[in-house]
Formats: C-alpha cells, structure tokens, sequence
C-alpha cells in the first residue's frame, strides 16, 4: 500500500508557510514503513532541529481505481481518520530550496501517525468536517475540510489520473494552517468533530 500526501490544500497554510498558490494539487508519497506502528513510541529523529506537526483528514481507498471521475470518487473509499504528516521543517526547506525531493524531510520512520478508522456513513457530508490538534491540552491547529482548496472528491480524481489507486492505500488530504514545532515530553491529541482519534507523546 502507499500513503499519498497533499500539499498546499488550505490557503491560510500555504499563506503561513509562505508557498506559491498551487495550479493543480501538490502531490507526494510516504513509504509504508513511514506509519507509526500502534502503541510505538514516537522519537523526534535526530536529524532535525525543528520537527512539525501536520494534522490531516484522511481517507482509506477501498477498490482499485483509475482516472476516477470526480462525480465517481466518493465510491473508492469508505473510511475516514485522522493522521499527521510529520514533517522535518528545516531539512524539507533546505530541500525546497534546492528543487530537490522531500523525502528525506516528510517519509522518515514514524513520519506518517494514523488515527482510528471510522465509516464515512457517520458523517452528514465529507466536505464539511471538522477537525482540530492539541498540543498539551492547547488548540493549535483548527479547521474544517469546508476550508481545502481540493475537495476529497478531487483530490481522488486527480491523484488517480497519475497513479492507480488500490485498497488499503491512504490519502493524507492536506493541513491547515497552524503548523508548529513539537519537541520532547509534547503530548499531541487529534480531534475529528470533537471524537478523539489519537493521541500522542512525543520523546
Ligand atoms: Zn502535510
């Protein structure tokens, strides 16, 4: 399976990072071996100097698809989490600046934190939910996926004109603004309509 992730998909974010208003959806991958397996504790890689949190929507592809049409989309995945895309904020910019790939910043082990799955079913519409970050009992990152500037349904057709969707991969859809540093002894907890869908140390 893979983890594809969204970049740039709520304007105040891309506004907060300073990042040029996208024509069409920035797109890249997590290995697999970027999840945090359940219950492993998490540890701040020592390769940077400022780790971020990234709280994101995601969503669990549950057929194969290809060039989906976005009137299509919502049938290739039923389930719905919440994750986060940690990122390595110096080295990624180090690597932006030098147009070269994210990886090394954004596909670490552990990169990739998911929540608890749920039904979509539960849900009156995906396109406006929800979702908050808190970092030692503070709201640091708030939003609703009203807000992204690619809808789920989208992202979907758009991510699946370049890559061939199969079940069980998983689209991390984005962060809002709010992003900061973690550092160690944080406690993060993520929040989907006020339902708790993780929580975290960081060590
Ligand atoms: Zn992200």
């Amino acid at each position: 399976m893979k983890l594809i992730c969204i970049g740039r998909n709520y304007t105040a974010h891309i506004e907060e990072l300073a990042n040029e208003r996208p024509k069409d959806p920035v797109i890249f991958m997590k290995p697999d071996s970027a999840i945090l397996p359940k219950d492993q504790e998490f540890y701040i890689p020592e390769f940077t100097g400022s780790l971020h949190y990234e709280v994101e929507i995601l969503v669990k592809i549950h057929k194969v698809g290809k060039h989906i049409a976005k009137e299509f989309a919502h049938k290739y995945y039923d389930e719905v989490s919440l994750g986060i895309d940690f990122t390595a904020r110096d080295l990624q910019d180090q690597l932006k600046q030098k147009g070269l790939p994210w990886e090394k910043a954004k596909a670490f082990d552990g990169s990739a934190v998911i929540g608890k799955w749920v039904s979509k079913s539960q849900y009156a519409s995906m396109d406006d939910l929800t979702f908050s970050l808190q970092k030692n009992g503070e709201v640091v990152q708030q939003a609703s996926t009203s807000l992204m500037l690619w809808k789920i349904d989208e992202l979907i057709a758009y991510v699946s004109s370049f890559f061939t969707l199969k079940k069980g991969d998983i689209i991390f859809t984005g962060t809002p603004a709010g992003v900061g540093a973690v550092v160690s002894g944080d406690y993060l907890e993520g929040f989907v309509e006020c339902e708790p869908f993780f929580d975290l140390k960081v060590l």
